[in-house]
């Protein structure tokens, strides 16, 4: 799916996922346009569908149409997802201003944490070489409360704890709220997408100069 947001799009229609963080769970906070605190605009997840959707074009490891993981049959689905949205996007963004979250915003990170590692198990290749999280399907059976977006707490976790964590940025763009991993050779990235939020700054560079311009009085 090409990654970026177009400017206008009929009412109904769901701005297409963009996967420019570097991380998984950077892609999930990207979900929407954090205008403001507490003022969202572009939401991806407006349906359990849409969850659904993004796990799937994510490669999370979860059977998207079987019933067991079928988001659909959980009304709270949605609401859940958006708040773990928050919750990831407050703690991240403040690492990324180089800001201390407060507690009670770590707090909830590690309950997301708990509820992650309830739902998921660490599973070794053949070899012993390689370790992922995986469903843990005897307890995601056992438990009617699933939790598909294990995987996306235990992403940002490892970022967290990786030294990548200190190459996470914000979007320069006040009015965008998207994080990213700056892996640009000099270390210079300052827009989520050089097209959406570079190129609107551009823009209005050009206009604040033209308009200087035309407002200055001739020479005599
Ligand atoms: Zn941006």
């Amino acid at each position: 799916m090409p990654p970026g947001r177009p400017r206008r799009l009929p009412a109904d229609a769901r701005p297409p996922f963009s996967w420019v963080g570097g991380a998984l769970c950077l892609d999930f906070v990207n979900t929407v346009t954090w205008l403001a605190p507490g003022v969202l605009e572009n939401e991806r997840f407006r349906t359990s569908a849409d969850v659904r959707d993004w796990a799937q074009a994510a490669g999370l490891p979860f059977t998207p149409h079987a019933p067991e993981h079928d988001f659909s049959s959980d009304a709270q689905a949605v609401d859940s997802t958006r708040e773990l949205r928050a919750d990831l996007h407050r703690v991240l963004t403040h690492v990324a201003r180089g800001t201390t979250p407060v507690m009670r915003e770590v707090d909830q990170l590690n309950e997301w944490i708990r509820l992650a590692v309830a739902h998921t198990r660490l599973e070794g290749s053949d070899s012993g070489k390689s370790w992922t999280w995986a469903p843990d399907s005897e307890r995601t059976e056992a438990h009617p409360n699933r939790f598909p977006l294990a995987l996306v707490v235990h992403s940002a976790v490892e970022l967290l704890r990786s030294p990548q964590i200190s190459v996470l940025r914000l979007c320069a763009n006040e009015r965008c709220g998207w994080l990213f991993l700056d892996r640009s050779r000099k270390q210079n990235r300052r827009w989520c997408e050089m097209r959406e939020c570079g190129a609107r700054a551009k823009a209005r560079r050009y206009r604040t100069r033209r308009r200087s311009t035309v407002s200055e009085p001739a020479a005599e």
